[in-house]
């Protein structure tokens, strides 16, 4: 098994890049914060656990987080491409996956890290509508659909995350400088870390990485 991650801010657009890139090669996106949504909606014991946390903008506890992690690596095969969104978010979940990955002959090959300024991040997050059937991601301004309020892909209705509020993009923001920013030294002392301008647009986004990932494999 071979797995990339996608590392930024909230904001810098992890998800929706990850959804282009899913497209366009082999990795199979799994997102933490999908996967919790997804949790949330069906009413698991895990949605239980995470709500809370997520409504309020801060992280989920580690052992729940790898729980939902675990569970999804244990479906796969052995040739399977990842590209992690959203995780890992601590130095503790980054050594917890380090160790998971020695245990099943799996390696990480690139950390991308999507960097936006700050005052981009937040019109991203206030302007950012979610279908709520298929999970296709718009901003009122930069990626508007074509008729207002409705998905173009599926027809779906488009909502705002209850943690996309002013308050609670602030302290997502904080909590990303405190608790997620530490595993950029953490990947770039391992060798692995690839800056990537991710203000440009989503497309140019996603062909950057998707350059750096064919220069590098040979392909
Ligand atoms: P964003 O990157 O835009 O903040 P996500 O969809 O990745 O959005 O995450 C939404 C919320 O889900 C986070 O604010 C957090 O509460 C929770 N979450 C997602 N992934 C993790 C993780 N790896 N560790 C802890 N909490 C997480
Ligand atoms: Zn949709």
């Amino acid at each position: 098994m071979e797995a990339i991650i996608l590392l930024g801010a909230p904001g810098a657009g992890k998800g929706t890049v990850a959804e282009l890139l899913k497209e366009s090669t082999h990795y199979q996106h799994v997102s933490t914060g999908d996967m919790l949504r997804a949790a949330v909606k069906s009413g698991k014991p895990v949605g239980l656990e995470a709500k809370s946390y997520m409504e309020a903008g801060e992280l989920v506890p580690d052992e729940v987080i790898m729980r939902i992690v675990k569970e999804r690596l244990d479906e796969g095969a052995d040739d399977d491409l990842y590209m992690f969104d959203g995780f890992p978010r601590t130095i503790e979940q980054a050594s917890l996956l380090d160790l998971a990955l020695r245990d099943t002959g799996g390696r990480l090959t690139h950390v991308f890290m999507l960097q936006v300024p700050r005052d981009e991040l937040v019109s991203r997050l206030a302007g950012r509508r979610v279908c709520r059937n298929c999970g296709a991601v718009y901003h009122v301004k930069n990626i508007p659909p074509s008729t207002e309020g409705i998905c173009d892909t599926c027809g779906g209705e488009l909502y705002q995350r209850a943690d996309d509020s002013e308050e609670t993009v602030l302290n997502r923001l904080e909590v990303f400088k405190k608790q997620t920013e530490s595993l950029i030294d953490y990947y770039q002392e391992k060798g692995l870390l690839v800056d990537i301008d991710a203000a440009k647009s989503k497309d140019q986004t996603e062909e950057d990485i998707r350059n750096v990932l064919a220069s590098e494999s040979g392909a």
